[in-house]
């Protein structure tokens, strides 16, 4: 059970595996004036920068799950590097159906909502961590304008249209959940370049060092091609942002 390798090879560089800067990250954490000891679960928690500096920053404690073991690994060094380690812990498991035992002021899936088989379905799985009145993270890709046509929406890596929503519907979509939207951070052109162009620089690197593996072909095709396409087609139809919500 493990992250397929591609995605630690594009994303080596990373701390954050989504188009969020360290800026706004932190503001996020700012926004959400969290109480010292607030206790957070994080679904698909990445290489754990959210908890990791929630807890140097804000006191919180908490626990992250992941699939991948690289990922893993590095929360787990980023723990011990920010001296936090004794109060975030992260888990190498599958994060579809994980609850914990003791309700958390803080539940967040931030950039997989796959996991609970997309918004409602993880909106439901946080809600079981969640104490009342607790806060609610998810991470979500929206439409910055209606796609044009099938060509645009694979361009974006969507299957179609009806892939994601426009950030107004997205919106409603958490109220039809029955929760408020209560604070909100959005990615921005640059911070998306930050996310994606990083991913450029750490494939031709790794193309560099390992020509003659297997995996070199796919890696090679992906840098040859992925830039265009990404300046073509995501940066200019797809938003992305995390969304706090409070059950009504
Ligand atoms: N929230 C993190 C990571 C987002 S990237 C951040 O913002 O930095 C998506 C993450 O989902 C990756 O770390 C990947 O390993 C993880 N993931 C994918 N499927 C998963 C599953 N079934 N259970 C747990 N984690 C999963």
């Amino acid at each position: 059970m493990d992250l397929p390798r591609i995605f630690t090879l594009r994303e080596s560089s990373h701390r954050i595996h989504n188009p969020f800067t360290p800026g706004k990250l932190a503001a996020l954490g700012r926004a959400l004036r969290l109480p010292p000891g607030t206790r957070v679960l994080d679904l698909a928690s990445g290489s754990g920068e959210m908890l990791c500096t929630w807890a140097r920053d804000h006191g919180v404690t908490g626990t992250g799950v992941d699939i991948s073991t690289v990922f893993t690994d590095k929360a787990r060094s980023r723990a011990a590097e920010l001296g936090v380690a004794d109060r975030v812990s992260f888990v190498h498991g599958d994060a579809s159906g994980f609850v914990t035992d003791e309700p958390v002021g803080l539940a967040a899936c931030v950039g997989a909502t796959w996991i609970g088989g997309g918004v409602a379905g993880t909106v439901e799985l946080l809600g079981r961590s969640l104490r009342p009145g607790g806060l609610m993270l998810i991470g979500e890709p929206y439409w910055l304008r209606e796609v044009p046509d099938q060509e645009t929406a694979e361009g974006c890596h969507a299957r179609g249209g009806d892939d994601f929503l426009l950030l107004p519907e997205l919106i409603e979509r958490f109220g039809d959940l029955g929760y408020d939207v209560v604070e909100m951070v959005l990615a921005d052109q640059d911070s998306w370049d930050r996310y994606q162009a990083a991913q450029w620089l750490n494939l031709r690197r790794w193309l560099d060092a390992h020509p003659d593996d297997g995996m070199a072909a796919e890696v090679r095709a992906e840098l040859t091609t992925g830039p265009a396409r990404y300046a073509r087609y995501q940066r200019e139809y797809v938003g992305w942002g995390v969304f706090a919500l409070m059950a009504r």
